[in-house]
Parts: C-alpha cells; structure tokens; sequence
C-alpha cells in the first residue's frame, strides 16, 4: 500500500484569540484534524498554519504533500495569492485537496470552482443530519445511512458552486434548509473534495464519523504519480502525404 503524505493546512487564529474556541480546540484545530489521520494505517501527516513563512506552504512541501487539507475562516484574504497560485498549481498536477467547512470561501477553493461559491448561513446551535446520497462511494465507506451533529452552524442552499462530479453527502439542519455537504471535483489531474461540517465552536473535528469521512476523503483524493502530460507542437506517428 503507498505511503499517503498529508499536509493539514490550517488557518489557526480563531484559537488564538476566542477563548471559546480555544477550550474545544486548546491546540488547534488542524491539531485535531491531524491526530484523527494520524490513527490511519498508510498516511503520514503533518501540520501547516498561516502565520508560518509562506503560510508553511513552500514549494519543497507541497512537492511531497500528495493531500493537502484546508480550514480557513476569518483571514481568508491574508492569504497570498502567489500561495495560492503555487497550491492550485500542485493540484492541476495532481494533488488532492481536502477543503472543510468554511474553506468554501476561501481563495484557493473559489480560484478552483470559479464560482461566488457563497451560502446561507445561521450559528444557533442545531442539529445536523448528514445523508450518505452515494453508498458504495469510497468516501462513504464504513459509515451508516445517515449520522447526527447535534450542535453545528447551518449552512443552506443555494450554495453557488459548480454543480459537483459526485454528490456524496446531503446535509439536513433543524431549521429546515438543506445542503450539498459532501461534494466531489476534478480540476486538471487534482481530485478536490469539499466537506461542509466543522465550525470552530463545535467539538466537530473529534467526532468519529467526521474524523472518518476525512480519512475517507484524503484517501480517494490520493493519485499515485502520473507520467508527465506532454503538451505543444508534435510530430506525426505515421508519415504524411506531402504537402502543396
Ligand atoms: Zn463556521
């Protein structure tokens, strides 16, 4: 079985600075994203925030990350877009990208849907219902039918995105609203999955379905190397008949 090298980029500054956040997240929440990957046979993973140099995304990192996953929230913008042109680049080449939650706004997702890829949204501590649409999907494996958050921010539809190459997970929330919360894409050679749930002031990242669903999600977003794409001027298999 290959080795999968994952990189858990987060933006670690809520953490900082809400104290709310802090006491479900006391070593942030990229910590606790990681440490569920860690208990998976087959991956190694490390950490990235933003405050490190070049967001902890330099060239060398990315060339040996074969996933990378993303939660962003509040500094979307501080995010550099030479970084972000560098982590799009890697996933046209074939890197996975995981984006969770409100990484739906961020740079790099929208840059990659080439939609608004805004929602509805509501912090009043509701239920969740998450419904696997797609059984048999790889990122579905080992989950029930459906399972419960019982506290999360509602997200609800339209969410202004692309409609998805595989719809894996619909979301139902207390309030009434629905929500594509498990959404898969291809960009170039790059396999991006998107998964809704993971609000900063719910112990979300610690649940083991979620936890799950991510280690699912890096695994079927995980390609092995491919040769290199050749593109350009080419010359003929066969020989052409001469030209007037
Ligand atoms: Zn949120």
């Amino acid at each position: 079985m290959d080795n999968i090298r994952v990189t858990v980029w987060g933006e670690f500054r809520h953490e900082k600075r809400n104290p709310k956040v802090a006491a479900v997240y006391p070593e942030g929440m990229h910590t606790a994203i990681a440490n569920g990957l860690k208990t998976q046979a087959g991956v190694t993973v490390r950490t990235a925030t933003l405050d490190e140099p070049e967001h902890g995304l330099t060239q060398a990192v990315l060339d040996s990350t074969d996933v990378l996953t993303w939660w962003g929230h509040t500094a979307h913008d501080d995010v550099k877009d030479e970084i972000v042109e560098r982590v799009r680049q890697r996933v046209l080449d074939g890197m996975g990208l995981i984006v969770l939650h409100s990484g739906h706004f961020s740079k790099i997702f929208k840059a990659l849907m080439g939609t608004s890829c805004d929602l509805k949204w509501r912090e009043a501590d509701e239920r969740e219902r998450i419904w696997v649409v797609e059984p048999g999907h790889p990122i579905a494996a080992g989950l029930p039918e459906a399972f419960e958050l019982e506290r999360e921010e509602m997200y609800g539809e339209r969410f202004d995105i692309p409609a998805p190459d595989t719809l894996v997970f619909v979301s139902w929330f207390q309030g009434g609203e629905v929500f594509r919360s498990g959404c898969c894409y291809t960009r170039g050679k790059g396999r991006i999955f998107y998964f809704r749930p993971g609000h900063e002031t719910y112990p979300t990242y610690f649940n083991p379905m979620v936890q799950q669903v991510i280690a699912n999600g890096v695994r079927w977003a995980y390609q092995p190397p491919s040769p290199k794409v050749v593109f350009g001027n080419a010359k003929p298999r066969e020989a052409l008949p001469a030209q007037a």
